[in-house]
């Protein structure tokens, strides 16, 4: 909040956090109007530690990923169209649940669940600063859990996610079914023995 004199504060007044027992400054703390002082009773330091605690919980970081579904819908994407998300956080979490009977801590990536040994495991991982590319260099786990649409072209409903890994998606982001069936046809031309010709037209 900015002072309405325009000074900087300057403050030396000071609280006690309720969480650590320390005694600190008044800027150690975020401003919240409905508690006394209006400063949250946790200093900064635990906040943040009690968020990235949370983000590494499933639950908090299934809300986290929901959050992220959400302020999707305020930024531009593939052709300029904007993403809604038609899921409420319950619905979310009931095709989680759904997921992970079917596919246990896994990738829906994969041959299916008769060869589940072929799915990647899925890790819920939240480091601090990894969020958002916040941090210069920062990357995300490879390995966590990343909601995909399977057309990226539509919204985030339940016919349209998929519970895949961040470094699956990674590769095939915006990739929709009909970009996959040329992709399908063109490696069929180059890689497939081609009986008209009758020569291989790759190295083996
Ligand atoms: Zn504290």
């Amino acid at each position: 909040m900015e002072d309405l004199t325009g000074k900087k504060e300057v403050t030396t007044e000071t609280t006690k956090c309720s969480k650590c027992g320390e005694i600190k400054s008044f800027k150690d703390f975020s401003k919240h109007k409905a508690n006394k002082n209006n400063l949250q009773s946790w200093c900064r330091k635990c906040s943040s530690t009690g968020v990235t605690q949370y983000r590494n919980t499933e639950i908090g970081y299934l809300r986290m990923r929901y959050g992220s579904m959400r302020a999707s819908e305020f930024r531009n994407r593939v052709h300029g169209r904007k993403n809604k998300c038609l899921l409420t956080f319950d619905e979310f979490l009931a095709a989680w649940k759904r997921h992970k009977s079917i596919y246990g801590m896994k990738s829906a990536w994969g041959p299916g669940i008769n060869n589940l040994e072929q799915h990647l495991p899925v890790t819920m991982v939240h480091k601090v600063g990894g969020q958002g590319g916040k941090l210069k260099g920062s990357k995300q786990t490879g390995s966590n859990l990343s909601v995909d649409r399977l057309d990226p072209n539509q919204d985030y409903t339940l016919q349209n996610i998929i519970f895949i890994r961040a470094d699956e998606n990674d590769r095939k982001k915006h990739t929709t079914y009909s970009d996959c069936l040329i992709q399908i046809k063109l490696h069929d031309e180059r890689f497939k023995n081609d009986s008209t010709t009758g020569r291989l037209l790759v190295d083996e």
